[in-house]
């Protein structure tokens, strides 16, 4: 499907961008374009449009506002050592957009849509996308129902639009992160919108969120809902957990069981770390596994990963039964050693076997 192009007359100077992109943060300024396109029951999807950047008018009744019908995606665009402009894996981010569509009662966007919105908004805002290791241009992909009324029913309209900000490598090795084990707050349920990527589960999950602050802690991790026993995931990032040490480590994920979110950046790991010697596991840990791994050792490192930080070292956990420490706080050997080799991957510095990167034409 061919894109409209109705480019900005007004661009950010190409000074101001280069002041932003020294210190772009995250979510903090957005690039000169976006993409919009509509679809109805009646007439399908319209001609995507890229137009500039800017607020949208939607009326009061639309539907997402009432009954919060909607959905989005996280990828990102990485500059490569040619200057070129690759994205990793935009074909799966756009197989799980169709997932999420079809569990909301969304309309299903096309594979080849969603990809070439994606090149199109990069390529024309190219000049947004950072070039140091670690910094990326972040697309945020999302629809919503756009439908007038407040009947309770599939929308008969829905709105598909795609932004973009420049995101900083945020890591910072001093500090793994610190999280809130909850008990009282599930994510998920069987049957639920767990595996869909849709803003209702994060609505439903700011609560606990904000528990765990008050615990000190810097995020959530989330158990079942049924036995609040079973680890699934923390916050937005899918879990990893090494047993053992050096060349005979395993490293574990808990398995898909139709409630966790099924991570492009936790799929990416299983084949990495078979590719770097280790055994991977897809398994079910429990609390225990955890509170007794790390206090004899088994666990010798615990990370989070996602697209946002790529892989972050998980630190101390806290739930209602205590307080106990991976390791002796620092990042792990394993956990540096795959975020190295992922970012590598991405930024086009170690070699990408399994054919993830896609260059922007
Ligand atoms: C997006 C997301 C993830 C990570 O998925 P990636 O594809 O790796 O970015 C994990 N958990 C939740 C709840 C998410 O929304």
């Amino acid at each position: 499907m061919a894109i409209t192009i109705n480019r900005s007359t007004h661009l950010v100077s190409d000074a101001d961008r280069a002041a932003k992109l020294e210190a772009p943060g995250f979510g903090k300024y957005y690039t000169d374009h976006m993409i919009v396109a509509e679809w109805s029951q009646d007439s399908g999807w319209s001609t995507p449009e890229l137009k500039p950047y800017g607020p949208i008018s939607l009326d009061p009744a639309a539907a997402v506002f009432h009954y919060g019908q909607e959905i989005f995606e996280g990828l990102k665009a990485y500059r490569q050592p040619d200057g070129s402009i690759s994205l990793f894996r935009p074909e799966a981010n756009a197989a799980r957009f169709q997932r999420s569509a079809a569990r909301l009662a969304l309309p299903e966007l096309p594979i080849e849509t969603f990809v070439e919105s994606v090149e199109t908004l990069v390529r024309e805002d190219a000049g947004w996308v950072p070039s140091k290791v670690g910094e990326s241009l972040y697309l945020r992909p999302f629809m919503f129902a756009s439908e007038v009324g407040l009947g309770v029913r599939p929308s008969n309209r829905a709105t598909y639009m795609l932004i973009a900000t420049p995101a900083a490598a945020y890591f910072n090795p001093e500090k793994a992160v610190s999280v809130w084990i909850s008990k009282e707050y599930v994510r998920a349920v069987q049957g639920g919108t767990g595996e869909a990527k849709c803003g209702g589960n994060y609505a439903a999950s700011l609560i606990a969120q904000r528990e765990a602050a008050k615990e000190g802690c810097d995020q959530v991790v989330w158990l079942d809902a049924k036995d609040r026993y079973w680890v699934e995931e923390m916050g937005g990032m899918n879990l990893y957990f090494v047993k053992g040490k050096g060349k005979e480590a395993t490293v574990m994920t808990p398995k898909l069981t139709g409630t966790l979110l099924p991570g492009i950046t936790r799929d990416s790991i299983l084949s990495v770390a078979v590719d770097l010697g280790y055994k991977v596991e897809e398994t079910m840990i429990n609390i225990d596994d955890w509170r007794d791994g790390v206090a004899s050792g088994e666990i010798s490192e615990i990370f989070a990963c996602g697209t946002a930080a790529v892989v972050s070292p998980v630190g101390q956990a806290k739930s209602a039964l205590g307080t106990w420490v991976t390791g002796d706080g620092n990042p792990g050997a394993i956990t540096m050693q795959i975020r190295q080799t992922l970012l590598g991957i991405q930024h086009g510095e170690v070699a990408d076997t399994h054919k993830w990167l896609h260059q922007v034409k």
